[in-house]
């Protein structure tokens, strides 16, 4: 049984001497694989002077050096792609094949890309008449992540934050800690100067709150529930940090009467079936055109039927297990909620597919009928659910995306191009994809309403982490 019972703090492997120690379990075959021991106080506290004492002279390190540390990690993370790889299947269930689609890729290109954003901007200083506008690395950063994008919510906090100066203190989801882990490694193979990453383990509910409020900690970088979100804002106000939330969402899709319905609904279905349904901005409410309603339910069913749930190292596995049992039980609680809700279940259910014996699958599921008055409507499943929502015209299409407490993403399948941006604009969300299109690392990402507050991803990321000092001369 693998042992996590050291923190990585000051540039050394510190012995955590909690007592409260958290049991891994592998969602695929229910195993415990690791035990982790959670960090106390105490330890929090070691990581936060570290922190400290290692910024001057990081954020005094010429931003090109900063930048070959970057490139050092993304190389050293290609060095240990399988052990990556592994972490994700372990502890999330991600099929082997995508681990590196879903999860590697892109955050090592980012390493690589916040290097260079920081030479080609941090130096620059901008004159508006007799005033010189600086950048500063805005301090001591904590970065909370969640468990259903480890690696990638990580480097999506970590790559700019290092790249414009800052040192942080990261803790990662309670049973995701085994990229933070590597990463803790890679940063001590390739010599990242001691206190610039500092890594602990924790209940978010004990530790999360010491670094909200922490005095020596400038800002904090929080992604999972608007419930938690919530809480890191209150705790973090008393010391008028910075805060930044990426939270919850229920992002609605809009199908169009003249679109092409069949490549329309199939890459609805596979946006919300990746990663087995635990991606924040899934498109999870697909609002189609009663006068096509037939045609959807024929792509939809024909889509979901041909995802493949099974082991993750399964060759042709598109849905491993979800990610714990405790996801199981919610996502299965939702399911149930549809049913008695009204809402028609039109693939799926919360039988465990017959090819599998045990761990925490759940078939792709699909419910039609749903209106924007029931709960499965309204919330957050994180589960490959996918809710079909009826429309007459799209003035009331509109009038359903909206209505919502969340504005994380958003989506619209019109005739072309052309037809879905005046749509896309009156979408009440930080994100839409039209016609089909893809996350891309370049796009800034982040939540309207109560999906969050502040940027991840492209430029606006790099600024979440700045100051800007006016100079008046
Ligand atoms: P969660 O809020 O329970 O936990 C997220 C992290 O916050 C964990 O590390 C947890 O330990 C910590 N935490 C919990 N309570 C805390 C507190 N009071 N103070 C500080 N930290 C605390 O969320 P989850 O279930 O792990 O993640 C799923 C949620 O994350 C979903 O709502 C999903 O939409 C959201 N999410 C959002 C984005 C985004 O970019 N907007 C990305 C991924 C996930």
């Amino acid at each position: 049984m693998k042992q996590l019972d050291h923190a990585y703090i000051d540039g050394n492997w510190h012995p955590l001497q909690g007592q409260n120690k958290f049991s891994l379990i592998n969602p695929a075959t229910q195993d415990s694989v690791a035990h982790v021991t959670m960090a106390t106080t105490a330890d929090v506290e070691l990581a936060v002077d570290a922190a400290n004492k290692a910024f001057p002279a990081w954020s005094n390190t010429p931003v090109s050096e900063r930048a070959k540390y970057l490139n050092a990690i993304a190389d050293e993370m290609l060095v240990r792609y399988d052990d990556l790889v592994e972490a994700h299947v372990v502890s999330m269930g991600c099929p082997a094949h995508l681990v590196g689609a879903y999860h590697l890729d892109c955050a090592i290109d980012a390493m690589r890309y916040y290097g260079e954003l920081a030479i080609k901007t941090m130096d620059k200083i901008e004159e508006r008449e007799n005033i010189l506008l600086t950048k500063q690395p805005i301090g001591v950063c904590a970065l909370i992540n969640p468990w259903n994008y480890p690696l990638h919510q990580l480097v999506g906090k970590l790559a700019p934050a290092l790249a414009a100066g800052c040192t942080v203190i990261e803790k990662p989801a309670e049973q995701t800690p085994l990229a933070d882990l590597i990463m803790a490694e890679i940063c001590y193979k390739v010599g990242l100067p001691a206190g610039v990453f500092n890594l602990v383990f924790g209940y978010g509910f004990e530790i999360g709150p010491i670094m909200a409020q922490h005095p020596k900690i400038n800002m904090i970088s929080f992604t999972g529930s608007t419930r938690a979100g919530i809480e890191v804002a209150k705790n973090a106000a008393s010391s008028v940090k910075r805060v930044c939330q990426e939270l919850g969402g229920k992002s609605a899709y809009i199908i169009t009467e003249d679109a092409d319905i069949d490549a329309a609904v199939r890459y609805g279905v596979e946006d919300v079936m990746a990663n087995t349904g635990q991606t924040c901005n899934a498109l999870t409410r697909m609002l189609v055109p009663t006068s096509r309603y037939q045609e959807v339910i024929k792509s939809a069913k024909e889509a979901a039927l041909e995802q493949v749930v099974a082991d993750p190292y399964q060759a042709d596995a598109t849905m491993g297990p979800l990610a714990s049992e405790n996801q199981y039980q919610i996502v299965k609680d939702y399911i149930q909620l549809g049913i008695r809700e009204g809402a028609e279940l039109l693939v799926g259910g919360i039988e465990r597919p017959t090819n599998v014996s045990k761990g925490y699958y759940i078939k792709p599921t699909i419910f039609t009928k749903v209106t924007k008055h029931m709960r499965i409507g309204q919330e957050e499943i994180f589960g490959p659910v996918l809710c079909i929502m009826e429309y007459d015209d799209i003035e009331e299409a509109i009038e359903i995306a909206n209505d919502s407490q969340y504005g994380l993403s958003s989506g619209v399948y019109a005739k072309d191009k052309a037809a879905a941006l005046p749509i896309a604009a009156r979408l009440e969300a930080g994100q839409c994809y039209i016609q089909g299109a893809y996350f891309s690392m370049h796009a800034p990402f982040g939540g309207v309403k109560q999906s969050g507050n502040g940027r991840e991803w492209g430029e606006e990321s790099l600024q979440e982490y700045i100051e800007i000092k006016a100079i008046i001369c």
